[in-house]
């Protein structure tokens, strides 16, 4: 698949704020603060400003919604985790987060895990709330241009002590050199013809 056009929607913190669906499916993404979420999405739109790189941690509390090619939503979620935010406003992460997770969204997940990072609990958290809530994801590792293969290798060896998961079924992305963008891209274009 090809994006031709990414465009800023709103951003929305209740349910009725949400843009009107206008495809089968909307993908969401999430991770901890600094995963590498913006860049991600900035990476496979090809829009180097579309979401903002590098903000203040725990700013972002808000959904922000972006229209692909005039045909689907890629969603950005709040980033977790960042041990400086105030307990209310973690709060208020989980109420945000609940309320879309809950919502009547058709919609996948991707969950970014920074690949020389073991899981945090926040990571293990975020995953069993999406089996509770039967919602379809899949794991993107971030950050891959960072590690040798054979690191790589050795890392996702102690991933898997916290985490079971196919290599075959997650993705490895660099932002830098935009490894694994296309892998996704197909993916999506999949999820959105079934
Ligand atoms: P966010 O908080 O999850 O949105 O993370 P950002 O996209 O702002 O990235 C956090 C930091 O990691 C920034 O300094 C990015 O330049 C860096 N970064 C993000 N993705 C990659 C990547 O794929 N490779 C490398 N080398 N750095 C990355």
């Amino acid at each position: 698949m090809n994006i031709k056009q990414a465009d800023y929607v709103k951003s929305a913190v209740f349910e009725k704020d949400y843009p009107e669906e206008v495809a089968s499916y909307e993908f969401a993404f999430v991770g901890r603060s600094n995963v590498g979420k913006s860049s991600l999405i900035n990476s496979i739109t090809g829009r180097r400003k579309l979401a903002k790189t590098s903000k203040t941690p725990g700013r972002t509390q808000l959904i922000n919604y972006f229209i692909i090619n005039k045909e689907f939503f890629f969603v950005d979620l709040p980033g977790y985790g960042f041990a400086k935010v105030p307990k209310i406003m973690k709060e208020e992460w989980g109420k945000t987060m609940e309320t879309y997770l809950a919502s009547a969204r058709q919609k996948l997940v991707f969950v970014l895990l920074d690949i020389r990072r073991i899981p945090s609990e926040d990571d293990i958290n975020m995953l069993k709330w999406l089996e509770h809530y039967e919602i379809p994801f899949k794991i993107i590792f971030t950050k891959v241009d960072k590690l040798s293969n054979n690191e790589k290798f050795k890392n996702l060896k102690n991933i898997k002590k916290k985490l079971v998961f196919d290599n075959s079924d997650v993705f490895f992305h660099s932002a830098l050199n935009h490894t694994g963008k296309e892998e996704i891209l197909n993916y999506v274009e999949t999820v959105l013809q079934n």
